[in-house]
């Protein structure tokens, strides 16, 4: 099929493919698009992308992306005595977006996954239980309302409660099948005001 287009264009055309929900049409639209444009504009598209990989690193407290470590969040004002955990940094967005917290985050990059092969070490559990200090008094869990996310959840609850924390998780208002980082703000805020003891 690629053979059809000039070479440029159909490594264009692959490089787009590998974007996640991208498929060959679209990536077929996309790479179109890029030729149309003036070459300021593909000059800005192309450093965006190089710099944001080059520039963006993970904070050593909390895992999430940022351009220091400790990232602002960590290094800021905010309550250090609770930790929301989370699945991914996008949930950090959702959450931040409704102005309703004031505590740190862990990131821990996915859930438990036995199906897909992920085990408790290929995520930053680690990171999370080293963390926990005599500051920390409530962890509030919030992961997507998955059955791996459901799991996680209790691992982490037995983890931590024996090291006399308490350990909460954001009401079921998040409902089953809708991720954190597409929930509506109303929502989520009624999701962390009605947060229950696990
Ligand atoms: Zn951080």
């Amino acid at each position: 099929m690629s053979h059809i287009y000039p070479k440029p264009l159909a490594k264009l055309i692959e490089a787009f493919e590998s974007f996640p929900g991208i498929g060959r049409k679209m990536a077929q639209r996309l790479a179109f698009a890029v030729l149309k444009m003036d070459d300021e504009r593909v000059e800005f598209i192309s450093k965006a992308i190089s710099k944001a990989k080059s520039e963006i690193t993970y904070c050593e407290t909390c895992c999430n992306l940022a351009d220091a470590s400790p990232c602002t969040i960590c290094k800021g004002s905010r309550d250090k005595t609770m930790i929301m955990v989370v699945e991914d940094p996008k949930d950090v967005i959702a959450l931040e977006k409704t102005n309703e917290y004031s505590g740190l985050y862990h990131v821990l990059h996915g859930v438990i996954s036995p199906m897909e092969g992920i085990s408790p070490d290929d995520i930053k559990i680690k990171e999370l239980l080293k963390r926990l200090n005599d500051q920390t008094s409530e962890i509030i869990l919030a992961l997507n309302p998955t059955i791996e996310g459901e799991a996680t959840s209790l691992y982490l609850s037995r983890l931590i409660k024996p090291l006399s924390i308490k350990v909460t998780r954001i009401a079921s208002g998040v409902s089953v099948g809708t991720d954190i980082e597409y929930a509506d703000e109303a929502t989520l805020t009624r999701a962390l005001k009605g947060r229950i003891l696990i």
